[in-house]
């Protein structure tokens, strides 16, 4: 039965989504997750994390289920620029001192059946919210379309983690206060058996794309470039001809390629705008990319998701229930936590002249 109260509804079923309903869970009596995507699409986007993002898995109660991913730590990479290599190590503090990359295929999955796992969380795929309710202000429900019907819910708070295209958010009032056009074009493919380290990745720096490799899992790497729009436009091939072009040509990862296989499609996006919005308002709270869209560039929409999903969980846990909980402040609270990757992602996306 769709129809109803629920203390939460979660749009969106991925990171972001995923998450905030697991750590959201403990506090309420019936979570509803709704999703537009098929459990099976194949999203050419990556998740990566460093020390920051695995103590913000642990701190959620994650750390265990994206480990149980199986793509392996890694402890350094190697570093290409200007014609000179270099091996770098990442400091070793404890035992959250690794970068991982796990394929959103495997780990939006483990995270959304981990939510599930708490009983009171109810799953439903594929549906889609495309109107709010809004009385006095206030967000008091949606409707969710599922199987040619509309059903329409209401709840304490409505989380929104539809992605960095949220046409909810917009429904909401959550104006971007802050859009940076990003220059970059980024591409990726999953690939099998290269002949790589599994605990090391690899990045080359050019002046206008970025090519890298992490492990992902068992005899998996991620090959990943970053091109900007000028060299595309310069070149006029197709995004994914120039990511070929750039692997082939790079003198590590080309013959790794050549002796390995490519498992996935290539993928990507590109003309994207990194954009901060409004946290939260009466009733409703934005959560990943739907309310703070990093460049890929970075890789840091991962972080980005987990600490808006801690903060939020952090205000209900203080209320000890939903619907008393208060949101105010926590757009500055996210802005604060997030600032140097933003700055970072920022200072990627500058025109060229004035990236250093
Ligand atoms: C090419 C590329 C490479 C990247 N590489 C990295 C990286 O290396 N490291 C990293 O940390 N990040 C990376 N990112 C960014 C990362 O993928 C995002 O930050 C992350 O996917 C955001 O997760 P999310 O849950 O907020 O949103 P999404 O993953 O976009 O999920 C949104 C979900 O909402 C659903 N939805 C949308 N509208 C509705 C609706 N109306 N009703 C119901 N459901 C709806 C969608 O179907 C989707 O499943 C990359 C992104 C790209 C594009």
């Amino acid at each position: 039965m769709i129809a109803g109260h629920w203390d939460v509804v979660v749009v969106g079923a991925r990171i972001a989504g995923a998450a905030t309903a697991w750590a959201l869970a403990p506090y309420a009596k019936k979570i509803l997750v709704v999703d537009a995507s098929q459990a099976t699409s194949f999203w050419p986007q990556q998740s990566t994390w460093d020390r920051d993002g695995a103590l913000l898995w642990a701190d959620l109660g994650l750390h265990e289920t994206v480990l149980a991913c199986g793509a392996p730590p890694t402890y350094g990479h190697t570093f290409r620029a200007d014609g000179e290599v270099t091996e770098q190590d990442y400091p070793r503090q404890d035992a959250y001192s690794y970068r991982m990359t796990a394929p959103r295929e495997v780990l939006d999955p483990a995270l959304l059946r981990a939510a599930q796992s708490r009983n009171n969380v109810t799953v439903l795929r594929p549906a889609r919210v495309r109107d709010i309710a809004i009385q006095g202000g206030r967000v008091q429900g949606v409707t969710v379309r599922h199987q040619g019907a509309e059903h329409p819910v209401s709840c304490d708070l409505l989380v929104l983690a539809d992605g960095r295209l949220s046409r909810n958010a917009d429904r909401v009032g959550a104006v971007p206060y802050q859009v940076i056009p990003s220059p970059w074009v980024a591409m990726l493919a999953y690939f099998a058996d290269l002949p790589l380290p599994s605990d090391r990745g690899y990045i080359c720096l050019q002046r206008d794309n970025v090519a890298i490799s992490t492990p992902c899992g068992p005899r998996q790497w991620c090959v990943s470039t970053d091109m900007h729009q000028a060299m595309l436009d310069a070149s006029g091939r197709h995004p994914a001809q120039e990511f070929a072009r750039i692997i082939a040509e790079d003198p590590h990862l080309g013959p790794a390629v050549a002796a390995g296989r490519r498992i996935s499609p290539v993928g990507g996006a590109g003309k994207l705008r990194m954009q901060r919005r409004p946290m939260s308002g009466p009733g409703w709270c934005l959560v990943g990319d739907a309310g703070y869209h990093l460049d890929p560039v970075v890789a840091r929409g991962t972080k980005a998701a987990l600490v808006a999903a801690q903060l939020l969980r952090d205000r209900v846990a203080a209320a000890g229930e939903v619907r008393g909980a208060i949101l105010e402040g926590l757009t500055e609270q996210r802005d604060a936590a997030m600032q140097p990757d933003w700055e970072l992602a920022e200072q990627a996306c500058l025109p060229a002249p004035s990236r250093v």
